[in-house]
């Protein structure tokens, strides 16, 4: 009797545990619950992060690293995950492991992008200081005094070459102008280049003018400057010529960026040029059907 009272009691006891909690396991479990849903209204609150950083990362990239011409931050690096160790092994065990781990790695990648972040508008904000040099440094005006227009003779695009007579994409900006008319720089910077030939761009001038930016002055009959002579935007470098490969006296004038070569057309901001006279140079320059190259 005794005996089955105690199996009773002990089938009582196990029972109850089955199917009553303790107050204070009710309490756990209600806490569960709520860092549960706390855990989904943070992964949620994660994705917005994400989301805003994104846009951060777009407008950075494409708007204020442009201006500045900075180099673009490759998304190798905004994106680097984090490699080798497992940093949530620790997790693993838990009943919502997927939850909690996955909110911890959304938590770990948002800081190191914002961290990647912060550190890109340190570099944009020195150059924004700057911003006065970056816009003296800027290719921004022709290289050859312009009260003529029909100056411009050819611009970027696919032209029949002079001499070899087949189409050849025409690299930069054509001016006629007679030999020994002034070749200006068209932004500070440093004379990095000066060749002499008999072929191709004949003698020519290259400066160097920081930012990336680079321009070079061909087919001319003097040189006027010194290999690493510091230039201001409108000094006289050189005189206009026909050396090297080339059918008249002529400016080929070429503006790149970063090693990649530019419409020099998108780097002509002279005020004393009316919105009339620039669609006319366009104008002319983009119908212009041969160069002198
Ligand atoms: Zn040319």
């Amino acid at each position: 009797m005794g005996m089955s009272g105690n199996i009773l009691g002990l089938l009582f006891f196990l029972g109850y545990n089955e199917f009553f909690d303790s107050p204070k396991e009710k309490r756990l479990v209600r806490e569960n619950a709520q860092i549960l849903s706390q855990y989904e209204i943070m992964e949620k609150k994660l994705d917005q992060v994400h989301n805003v950083l994104s846009d951060l990362q777009q407008r950075d990239e494409n708007i204020y690293r442009v201006i500045f011409q900075a180099d673009s931050i490759p998304s190798s690096i905004r994106l680097a995950g984090f490699g080798g160790i497992n940093r949530y092994e620790q997790l693993e065990n838990l009943t919502n492991s997927d939850l909690v781990i996955n909110t911890a790695r959304q938590l770990d990648i948002a800081m190191k992008q914002l961290y990647v972040q912060s550190k890109s508008y340190d570099e944009i904000v020195e150059l924004a200081k700057n911003k006065d040099q970056l816009i003296r440094c800027t290719p921004a005006i022709m290289p050859i005094s312009n009260n003529d227009l029909t100056r411009t003779a050819s611009g970027w695009g696919w032209r029949i070459h002079p001499i070899y007579k087949i189409k050849k994409f025409h690299e930069g900006m054509d001016f006629t102008a007679s030999t020994g008319t002034d070749v200006y720089a068209t932004g500070d910077g440093v004379v990095s280049a000066i060749i002499e030939s008999g072929t191709g761009y004949g003698n020519h001038i290259e400066i160097d003018h920081g930012y990336g930016y680079k321009t070079l002055y061909a087919h001319l009959s003097e040189f006027k400057v010194k290999v690493g002579q510091h230039v201001k935007r409108g000094d006289v470098i050189a005189s206009v010529g026909n050396t090297g490969t080339s059918t008249a006296p002529h400016l080929h004038y070429e503006v790149s960026v970063r090693g990649v070569k530019q419409n020099p057309q998108h780097y002509y901001f002279q005020e004393d040029l009316t919105a009339d006279e620039y669609e006319r140079m366009i104008h002319i320059s983009s119908n212009s059907n041969q160069t002198f190259d």
